[in-house]
């Protein structure tokens, strides 16, 4: 008998365990190595990302795996904690806990002339270091490797403390405190909302605002009222509806498709201001409507009070200012509409500046293939749908690309997985080619948008598409109208991917769709 072929997975977070549930599921060998001494990646309870009271910016629906439900009756947002419970469940109830090494950090990966893989990894326990040769390689090593660094020259008199966001555990350590938070995206403005609500002194949030970006409270009370034109009032007796649930409805998101790129962006920014009813004087929120053709940005906030906060004067937005200067505890900041210097005092900075991905394992001649850019968080490689290089064989990537959301972190980990054990076929190399050059364009393009693809609900279509298990929506509509507007009309949800097609489970998935369906009929209520 053959043996079983072997794969060797980078990382036991999300992307690690859906990839070993693949490999298994397609009777392959898969071995995941983890630094850690725990698994979960960015959920892990080992303190190295998450503060105690982090909770997700999008809904647990959206944090679902096609064949593994979260428990009923959850909040909407999970605070990590839950999260971790959720991946540990999984990886128990797949038993995939057997086949992951943890403490063990891969150091470096060779490809040998036959295509397998000499994989070296360093073991913390008992500090030595091993190396084994496989036959299939899948990188799920995060993008949150190592905190991106603060240019720290102006700061170099500053006598306060600094941490960076990866250090920050709770907002008791900063009360009676005057706290800078360096960084507004989803991290730093929960961060900045939690500090002003407990006891600090005062707290400044630092960054520059971005071209069409729209802040949507993530669980939002408000949006009942908005689109039913009642105004911005917070329905408090309301549980919150989901944006999640609002902008990932595959018939709008195929109804919006064909439309021309800028009048999408236009109806986009248009409804985006609509929902936002972010009525606060922040300028980084005042968005132009003479920009509104242009790629939009929603800032997930997680937190329903951050804009509340801004308005309150809690938190103080320096947007439109550069840090320029410190002494002491003092910091300059120049204000760059008027050149006026404002000059404020501050005991603690909480650097909130994002990661960069970590392919030290790589050598040289495979980066190049790969058209690697370590400082390009949005589209790090040049790969086929973010996945597979037609440059380097028996190679996987998940879930390395801007806003890795679960559904489409599975779908890849399918995908190669289907590859390599024979499942599905390998796109054509002209295909493939293809596909790199309008990744490459997304890469130059000047203005950015949410996904570095153009749609998630589109992109997972796509993903799905390559491993035979979307659905044919157009038959479905006539043998099936009922399932048809459970799937089609409604939020997405990952298990449609289930129904058919490799390793389908249709009794399982109907389940699942009936249950998002009912949440989402009850919400949008
Ligand atoms: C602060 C923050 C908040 C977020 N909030 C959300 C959210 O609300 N919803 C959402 O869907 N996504 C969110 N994300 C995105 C998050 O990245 C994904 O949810 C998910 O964790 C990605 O999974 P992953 O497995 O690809 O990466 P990670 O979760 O980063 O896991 C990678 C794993 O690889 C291990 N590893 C790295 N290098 C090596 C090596 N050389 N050898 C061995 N092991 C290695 C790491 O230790 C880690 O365990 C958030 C990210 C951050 C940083």
């Amino acid at each position: 008998m053959n043996r079983p072929k072997t794969v060797c997975i980078i990382g036991s977070g999300p992307s690690g365990l859906t990839s070993c549930k693949s490999a298994l599921e397609c009777g392959l060998e898969p071995t995941v190595f983890e630094k850690k001494l725990t698994f979960g990646g960015v959920w892990s309870l080992d303190q190295t990302i998450p503060w105690d009271s982090m909770n997700a910016n999008v809904s647990h629906y959206t944090m679902t795996f096609s064949d593994f439900e979260h428990p009923h009756n959850q909040d909407l947002y999970l605070p990590h904690k839950k999260v971790y419970q959720y991946l540990s469940s999984y990886a128990n109830h797949f038993q995939l806990f057997n086949h992951i090494k943890f403490g063990c950090t891969v150091e470096k990966v060779k490809q040998l002339e036959n295509d397998k893989w000499l994989v070296e990894w360093n073991d913390s326990s008992s500090k030595t270091s091993e190396s084994k040769i496989f036959d299939f390689l899948i990188v799920g090593n995060g993008m949150n490797n190592k905190p991106r660094l603060f240019p720290m020259e102006p700061l170099n008199s500053f006598t306060g403390h600094h941490i960076y966001s990866n250090q920050y555990k709770s907002p008791n350590d900063y009360v009676g405190k005057r706290v800078l938070v360096v960084g507004k995206s989803s991290s730093g403005i929960q961060i900045a909302s939690e500090l002003c609500e407990s006891g600090v002194k005062s707290v400044h949030l630092y960054g520059k605002g971005k071209l069409n970006e729209w802040a949507i409270s993530a669980n939002n009370q408000r949006i009942k009222n908005i689109l039913k034109g009642k105004g911005y009032e917070r329905d408090l007796i309301d549980s919150g509806v989901p944006i999640d649930f609002i902008v990932s409805v595959r018939s709008n998101v195929y109804k919006m498709k064909d439309l021309p790129e800028k009048e999408f962006n236009i109806e986009m920014n248009k409804f985006l201001k609509q929902l936002s009813g972010n009525n606060c004087d922040e300028p980084s929120y005042q968005n132009d409507e003479t920009n509104f053709d242009k790629p939009f940005k929603i800032l997930f906030t997680g937190i329903e009070s951050y804009i509340d906060n801004i308005k309150d004067g809690k938190i103080q937005c320096l947007s439109n200012h550069s840090l320029i200067n410190s002494n002491g505890k003092i910091i300059e900041f120049l204000n760059e509409l008027d050149q006026t210097k404002t000059q404020i005092e501050f005991d603690e900075i909480i650097f909130a500046t994002g990661y960069h991905l970590n392919f030290s394992f790589f050598e040289k001649d495979i980066l190049e293939k790969l058209s690697f850019d370590p400082i390009d968080n949005y589209v790090p490689c040049l790969l086929y749908k973010y996945t597979i290089s037609p440059r380097v064989k028996n190679l996987g990537f998940i879930g390395i690309f801007g806003t890795p959301f679960y559904s489409l972190i599975e779908l890849q980990s399918r995908w190669v997985n289907y590859l390599f054990s024979g499942v599905v076929n390998l796109p054509s190399e002209k295909e493939m080619e293809e596909g790199i050059n309008e990744i490459n364009d997304i890469r130059k393009a000047k203005y950015k948008t949410l996904f570095p693809f153009k749609d998630y609900v589109l992109f997972s279509d796509q993903l799905a598409k390559e491993i035979n298990c979307l659905p044919d929506f157009e038959q479905m509509s006539i043998n099936e109208p009922e399932l048809y507007d459970m799937c089609y009309n409604s939020v997405s949800c990952s298990s449609v991917f289930r129904l058919t097609g490799p390793f389908s489970n249709e009794k399982h998935a109907l389940k699942t769709i009936k249950h998002f369906n009912e949440c989402f009929k009850r919400i949008n209520n």
